[in-house]
């Protein structure tokens, strides 16, 4: 190990910092957060620089350094950006001891300062000892997305029971296990949930209990977009990967489950079109017993589960029986499938508005006011429409939309082998029936779609575009 790490308190000590300029900025906006003092010094300094010193949260002075300067100071940061000559400072500075660093100049530097990611108080601090500052960053990114944005709110609400735990909990292996089930429980979840009044509740009956309490399971309804894994929210995945049990659609996109937890369970029930393989109200059941049950369920819908996904009913059913829910909104079909094949679903030119329709309603038939088919500067997307589309074309037609009107159908949208048809709205029907569309597809029809052929098309196969 060529670096000791430690975490250095700051609060209200001078921090000096030779330099002006934006690398200087950023220093200072860190030494700021921690509650640093610092002390200016530079001919001339950034707007940000000159504003913090008005308003007094630091000292900037344009005259050259001082010896005296580092009296009583904690830390001296030099930006060498060539507006004053450093290498007497470093001299004055190594002679009193005081930590120096030199900004992406570790072998100047005593100290370094590493990349970080800050849940505050929760403080990750990465570094490779100045060998490789781009692959620190990679990693800091990685990390980022891997711990919950709530996670300093967790060790916060942790801390305000330290002692009532120590308390009650006098025995320290007892106490390191009441910690475990902590973290790993319900209550932390709520915490991070930011239902925190729940918790606290909570709390107090497990330190009453001396161990947390078995409270019911929750389930997290999560949109798991159209299947590039990729398109899954940063949410979605690190509540996968907590889960205990998966309940899902059939129509994921491969690779989608492969980011769920590998220990836990799953519930296939895939609802494929005219062969219902689960009931909606048993999946209501199942998604009831297994959080009654104590685990943390994670409920993975295709796309949104809030678009056409009967997610709505489903958190009704729930609620109503006093299980908690977190909704993870997830990337649409319509969404991944304009993106994949670049078509601007609004664009003022050409479309002033975007309606998503089902080609099946509640009764099966297509539930859909003819004002909205006619009107020609709004983008029409059809889910579940395939087998119906050119009874659509029809209706949009009789409503009086263009028949030239342009459309594309979007077959398994980011996915490996996704296909994109074109057509006109005369010619939809026999477009998706010639080429054998079996979807999962959407029908976007409207003028964005008119560029599509010009475009690059990432999944398309193009022997098999049809124009
Ligand atoms: N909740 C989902 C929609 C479920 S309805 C969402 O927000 O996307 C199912 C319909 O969605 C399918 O019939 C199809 O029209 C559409 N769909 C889902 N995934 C798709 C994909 N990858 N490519 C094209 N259409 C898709």
């Amino acid at each position: 190990m060529r670096y000791f790490p430690l975490f250095a308190q700051l609060t209200g000590r001078r921090c000096v910092m030779i330099g002006g300029g934006e690398e200087a900025t950023r220093k200072i906006r860190l030494l700021l957060k921690a509650g640093a003092r610092p002390l200016v010094i530079a001919p001339r300094a950034t707007p940000e620089i000159v504003e913090a010193a008005a308003r007094g949260t630091l000292d900037l002075v344009h005259r050259a350094f001082d010896p005296e300067d580092l009296d009583g100071a904690a830390l001296l940061v030099v930006s060498d950006d060539g507006g004053q000559p450093v290498e007497p400072i470093l001299a004055v500075a190594r002679a009193t001891g005081i930590p120096i660093n030199v900004i992406d100049n570790p072998a100047l530097s005593t100290v370094i300062v590493p990349g970080i990611v800050d849940r505050d108080p929760v403080l990750v601090a990465i570094g490779s000892a100045g060998a490789a500052p781009v692959l620190v960053r990679r990693l800091r990114e990685k990390i980022e997305t891997l711990l919950p944005a709530r996670l300093g709110a967790l060790a916060d609400f942790a801390g305000r029971f330290r002692s009532a735990v120590s308390a009650a909990v006098t025995d320290s292996g007892d106490r390191r296990r009441f910690w475990e089930i902590f973290f790993d429980g319900p209550i932390a979840r709520q915490v991070l949930a930011g239902a925190e009044a729940r918790a606290y509740e909570g709390m107090l009956r497990a330190i009453n209990d001396r161990r947390p309490a078995k409270v019911p399971g929750s389930v997290a309804l999560i949109g798991a977009g159209p299947g590039d894994p990729d398109l899954l929210t940063v949410k979605a995945l690190r509540l996968m990967q907590d889960a205990d049990v998966v309940v899902h659609d059939a129509l994921l996109g491969e690779g989608i489950l492969d980011c769920v937890r590998r220990d836990a369970d799953r519930i296939d029930v895939g609802k494929r079109k005219g062969k219902h393989s689960v009931r909606q109200d048993e999946i209501n059941d199942i998604l009831l017993a297994e959080a009654r049950a104590g685990r943390r369920v994670v409920r993975l819908k295709g796309g949104d589960p809030f678009v056409f996904g009967r997610g709505g009913e489903e958190l009704e059913h729930l609620r109503r029986n006093g299980i908690d829910v977190e909704i993870v909104p997830g990337v649409t079909a319509a969404l991944g499938a304009a993106a994949s094949c670049a078509i601007p679903l609004t664009d003022r030119r050409h479309a002033s508005s975007v309606t998503f329709i089902t080609g099946h309603g509640k009764d099966g038939a297509l539930d859909v006011a003819p004002a909205l088919l006619a009107e020609g500067r709004n983008t029409i997307v059809v889910y579940m429409g395939v087998s119906v589309a050119g009874g659509i074309a029809a209706r949009a037609i009789a409503a009086g939309r263009a028949p030239t009107t342009p459309v594309a159908v979007i077959e398994r949208a980011t996915q490996p082998d996704q296909r994109v048809l074109r057509g006109t709205l005369a010619t939809l029907g026999r477009v998706v029936e010639a080429q054998g569309v079996r979807g999962p597809a959407l029908l976007v029809i409207g003028d964005v779609t008119a560029a599509v052929q010009e475009l690059p098309q990432p999944f398309a196969l193009p022997e098999r575009v049809a124009v």
